[in-house]
């Protein structure tokens, strides 16, 4: 079976800040869409209620009636419990056994589906965006964190606990920095956003000279994606080692994943990386292919994230497909 014309399901990209909702069709065109705060502050449940009510926006902005709705799919950060539909824990949000695909589904009386915000991304690229034709893709998504998946032979690597693809956990050095899940040198320790903020704060506190933090209000504010993006370009040296650093990290992260899932696409994507661009990519391209068994490389594509902001809400629609159509 596959999608019928007047079928439509609902991505839900569910975020540490936002929550986006889109309405999309058998050909993965986006037809309405709602954005809400997450207010995870306030409790799980009126963030259930907030993604319903973008829900209902995106169908009214699509014109279409929710009883057209076959399926809705949602990306949420994890641990996810897939069996249960529960969010286990998640120090993004705050919340600990969160029963998201029942409450989801009594609001909006539709099937739920729910994978993690890594896979997601993962998914949506490779239906919609960079891996669009290919069979065998991982993915690497560079923001405040690296979140990660791993599509074998056309399916989502899930593992045995449903815990697989957290590709930003590997450990690239046990000596290295100490990582938000408690242990040391993970790649994203070394090149998240957060990383290469602690890299350039570190480097102007050690003396370097660095625009990036000249004629700005508040310099101890997180450093934001647009002035990354805006000292990289203007040649700010501690910004460029800094960035260098992480994608030269991701590069060793992507020689490794090359070397043991030998996948035909490596896509990069995240804040980081939108921010960044072509560049960053290269630089990841280059490190990788310097660290790795030239057969794992052949004909191997090394790209950038296609679908920006789109890709977790088109990844979670195509969850909502194969939810459907299963
Ligand atoms: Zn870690």
């Amino acid at each position: 079976m596959s999608p019928k014309k007047q079928e439509y399901v609902v991505g839900i990209d569910l975020g540490g800040t936002k929550i986006y909702a889109a309405v999309v069709d058998h050909k993965g065109r986006i037809l309405g869409i709602g954005r809400k705060r997450t207010k995870a502050e306030l409790g799980f449940e009126t963030t259930v209620q907030r993604m319903a009510i973008c829900v209902k926006e995106a169908a009214a902005e699509a014109d279409v009636n929710l009883d057209e709705v076959i399926a809705v799919g949602v990306g949420s950060p994890g641990p996810l419990d897939l069996k249960r539909g529960m969010i286990i824990e998640t120090p993004n949000l705050g919340w600990k056994d969160a029963p998201l695909k029942a409450s989801l589904k009594a609001l909006l009386k539709r099937p739920v589906a729910i994978d993690n915000d890594g896979n997601v991304g993962l998914l949506g690229e490779y239906a919609y965006g960079a891996g669009h034709g290919c069979r065998d893709m991982v993915g690497l998504f560079i923001g405040t964190g690296i979140g990660g998946g791993v599509i074998i032979n056309g399916k989502l690597l899930h593992g045995f606990n449903e815990n697989a693809g957290e590709l930003g956990h590997m450990i690239l050095n046990p000596e290295g920095p100490m990582c938000g899940c408690g242990t040391r040198g993970c790649l994203e320790a070394f090149a998240s956003r957060l990383a290469i903020e602690r890299e350039i704060r570190a480097a102007v506190a050690g003396g370097a000279a660095a625009a990036i933090f000249d004629n700005v209000e508040k310099p101890d504010a997180p450093l934001r994606s647009k002035r990354l993006s805006e000292a990289f370009a203007a040649g700010d040296a501690a910004v460029v080692a800094a960035v260098e650093k992480s994608a030269r990290y991701v590069g060793y992260g992507v020689a490794s994943l090359l070397n043991i899932f030998n996948p035909e696409v490596v896509v990069i994507g995240g804040g980081v990386v939108e921010a960044i661009g072509e560049p960053y990519v290269r630089l990841v391209e280059q490190t990788a292919s310097q660290n790795v068994f030239k057969i794992a490389l052949r004909n191997v594509r090394i790209v950038a994230a296609e679908l920006k902001d789109d890709s977790a809400v088109l990844g979670a629609a195509m969850l909502a497909w194969q939810k459907a159509y299963k």
